[in-house]
């Protein structure tokens, strides 16, 4: 099984924790796809993982992909591009509140749709497919059709494509824009993986079973809701039901847990095991990585989802 994340990955830089010195930064590189193809390699050793994204050719572009590869991710479909750099965030500490910054709108990735062909090629040589809202909305308008398109060809030759729309309203010029290309993204997805916080807030249903019936009606077969600590309310093909989500023991840092609950789940693709059982692996990888801080939590205990 080949997997294939498409999206941004950012150079991160959060407080170091050294009260002596609050400047102290630590670089780090993170992103909804990127992190979701990171724990995927980790899940899943045996498998293709590669992240289609661009980066320039500066330092920074180099060190980000040197970084990304040494995590084991293919890097052959990030495109390198002349002139360019990547996009930047840093997490500033607000007393416990934690606030993302972002320098990313000259960050290359914007151009990762620009080229169909260079689109084509990666997703023929993957079998499962993955995007975001974030992706869709970090393009120009022209770069998300051509996104959205090869997505198409490559869904009509036979690959699974999934969808987390990831809503960020910061992405999009207006709420009206972000809602209308989110649907487009879950008309071209077999998979979708809302949250029902997010959806629930930015479309108006009125609980899970609605952003559910909403992902199912634009045309995925299977929809699964995320919903924190609540249960997970899915659906695929006729099966419909719902996977209790075990008590956390500790919140530290709830970073990530949706791309380490997409990657767990995705990571089960081929297994033939039944939903439940998947949303189940799912779960039990995202309470870990909300136990501890950063998004990238280090590599989980294979028994942890067993
Ligand atoms: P997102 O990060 O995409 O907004 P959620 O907040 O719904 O997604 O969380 C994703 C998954 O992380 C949930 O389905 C659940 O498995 C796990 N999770 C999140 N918050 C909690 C929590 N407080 N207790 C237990 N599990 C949680």
């Amino acid at each position: 099984m080949r997997f294939l994340s498409i999206g941004e990955c950012m150079a991160e830089m959060s407080p170091a924790g050294d009260p002596r010195d609050p400047r102290a930064y630590r670089l780090d590189y993170a992103g909804d796809t990127y992190n979701t193809a990171w724990y995927f390699r980790r899940l899943r050793p045996d498998a293709g993982c590669a992240y289609l994204s661009a980066a320039g050719d500066d330092a920074p572009s180099d060190a980000m992909v040197s970084a990304i590869g040494s995590a084991g991710v293919d890097t052959r479909f990030i495109q390198r591009r002349a002139g360019e750099s990547i996009g930047l965030y840093m997490i500033v500490l607000d007393g416990a509140e934690r606030r993302f910054c972002y320098w990313r709108s000259a960050s290359a990735a914007r151009n990762l749709a620009e080229d169909p062909a260079r689109l084509d090629a990666a997703m023929e040589a993957s079998d499962l497919l993955f995007f975001s809202g974030i992706t869709l909305g970090i393009l120009p308008r022209a770069g998300r059709q051509a996104l959205l398109d090869a997505l198409s060809r490559a869904r009509a030759r036979g690959r699974t494509v999934a969808f987390d729309p990831n809503l960020r309203p910061a992405l999009w010029s207006d709420a009206d824009e972000m809602r209308a290309w989110i649907m487009r993204g879950a008309q071209v997805c077999d998979i979708a993986l809302p949250s029902r916080e997010d959806d629930a807030a930015h479309f108006g249903d009125r609980d899970g079973q609605a952003v559910l019936d909403r992902y199912r009606s634009a045309g995925a077969r299977c929809v699964v809701v995320k919903d924190g600590p609540g249960p997970v309310l899915y659906a695929a093909g006729e099966e419909i039901g719902a996977v209790e989500t075990p008590p956390a023991d500790s919140v530290v840092d709830t970073t990530a847990a949706g791309d380490a609950f997409n990657a767990g789940f995705l990571s089960r693709f081929d297994s033939g095991e039944d939903m439940a059982g998947r949303i189940a692996r799912a779960s039990s990888l995202a309470r870990h990585v909300i136990s501890v801080r950063g998004a990238l939590a280090p590599p989980p205990d294979a028994a942890l989802l067993s």
